[in-house]
């Protein structure tokens, strides 16, 4: 089969591999119809994931049809639809019991090795480096997928898959990112970045009750969405204006209820020598610059919270955690607990209350992914969302 293959920092390739089989009996085997890059795909792209190998297949958003089904799969069957979350839980564990899925202990064969390095492990994913279980990723044809009658969920309707694919990632994530912000009726909410996960995010705000929405980036494409699908009023930070006074301004004085950091490390796109120094940490990274969350501690109202779905890895300097202690703000961040979401924004994208293909700039085939990364990590183009057709 046709796989996207990480060569390298900076190097994607589509390589001609053999097909993945059953290893487990709770394994099935997936046909990819729809495949997409994820803001998080960049991490790697960029290098700053430890223990990636040169071969390893990229990809963790993705749905198909079952190929093949392992010997112990009860709820799925050849033929079934299905999109599947990019967290990889065994359903039966401690955290997985406690609706905690991105922490699972089962899942993830790496897990002690990742906490003896670097001090904590999550579950496995989906095309995303062996200290997350070096599993195969969906940016191919074919895919195996671990424990299939807990991820999984079968799709019964007749439904575009553009309009399910995002709840592999990005829907549920943008979702998580506007409960963990503890959005009260009529609450002001400021989200920074305008990628995928802040879109999802805004739009999640005003559907769980926020009065306004104020989303903050860079790139016009990116807040034309915000302004005109998900209703926020938008903030362009290469002004060169204070957002912390844009925000006060915009909340009476006060600052914004909740806010929520959709940029993570925020090193793409940019000069990346200048925001990283590599230090000798294992392959951690250390930054003094992360703009977005030094911003957000400024700018939350005392009392307020702070909702973290950007991804962060190894040791972030120079932040004001005096704020966050003098303020009494809540922080909630974290990898997203994909199972407890996949149903209820089905049933949300069935009724029509959504429809998650908004944000599709780009429809290409496999053979265009390896130059789409560089577009993506560069966001040219009037890049918002790459969707791909395996076939
Ligand atoms: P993306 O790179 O497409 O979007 C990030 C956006 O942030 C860009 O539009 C960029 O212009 C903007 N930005 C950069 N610096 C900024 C600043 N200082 N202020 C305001 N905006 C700024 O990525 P995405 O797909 O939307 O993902 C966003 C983050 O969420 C990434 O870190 C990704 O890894 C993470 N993520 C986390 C999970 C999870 O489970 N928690 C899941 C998916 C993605
Ligand atoms: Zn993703």
């Amino acid at each position: 089969m046709k796989a996207v293959c990480w060569m390298g920092s900076g190097k994607v390739e589509v390589q001609t591999v053999a097909d993945p089989t059953i290893i487990n009996p709770g394994d099935v085997i997936l046909r990819v119809t729809r495949t997409a890059i994820c803001g998080s795909d960049l991490h790697l792209y960029d290098g700053y994931i430890p223990s990636m190998e040169s071969g390893d297949i990229l990809g963790h958003e993705f749905m198909g049809t079952v190929e093949e089904v392992g010997s112990e799969v009860k709820k799925l069957k050849v033929g079934d639809r299905v999109v599947v979350p990019f967290t990889i839980a065994c359903g039966n564990c401690f955290f997985c019991k406690k609706d905690l899925w991105s922490a699972c202990d089962n899942s993830n064969p790496n897990a002690r090795v990742a906490e003896q390095l670097y001090g904590y492990s999550g579950s496995a994913l989906f095309g995303y480096s062996h200290i997350y279980g070096g599993f195969a990723g969906g940016q191919a044809q074919y895919v195996r997928v671990p424990f299939a009658d807990v991820g999984p969920i079968k799709i019964e309707s007749d439904i575009e898959d553009e309009k399910v694919l995002f709840l592999s990632d990005i829907y549920p994530t943008g979702y998580q990112a506007a409960e963990n912000a503890n959005i009260q009726p009529g609450d002001n909410v400021a989200i920074w970045g305008a990628g995928p996960v802040g879109l999802f995010a805004a739009a999640s705000a005003h559907m769980q009750g926020a009065g306004q929405v104020f989303v903050i980036d860079r790139f016009p494409e990116r807040l034309a969405l915000a302004r005109d699908y998900c209703g926020a009023t938008v903030i362009d930070y290469s002004d060169g204006k204070s957002i912390v006074e844009a925000l006060r301004d915009l909340t009476g004085g006060v600052g914004p209820d909740s806010c929520i950091d959709a940029v993570g490390m925020e090193a793409h796109g940019t000069d990346v020598s200048a925001l990283y120094d590599k230090v000798e940490l294992g392959l951690m990274l250390e930054t003094d610059r992360p703009t977005a969350l030094r911003q957000i501690l400024q700018s939350a109202r005392k009392g307020g919270t702070i909702s973290i779905p950007g991804v962060y890895g190894g040791v972030l300097n120079k932040l004001n955690f005096g704020a966050a202690f003098g303020k009494g703000l809540t922080l909630k961040m974290g990898q997203t607990n994909m199972h407890k979401y996949l149903r209820p924004l089905l049933d949300r994208v069935e009724q029509g209350q959504i429809d998650p293909s908004f944000l599709i700039s780009h429809r290409i085939g496999i053979q265009d992914v390896p130059g789409m990364y560089k577009i993506w990590r560069d966001k040219k183009d009037r890049v918002t969302k790459i969707v791909i057709d395996p076939f």
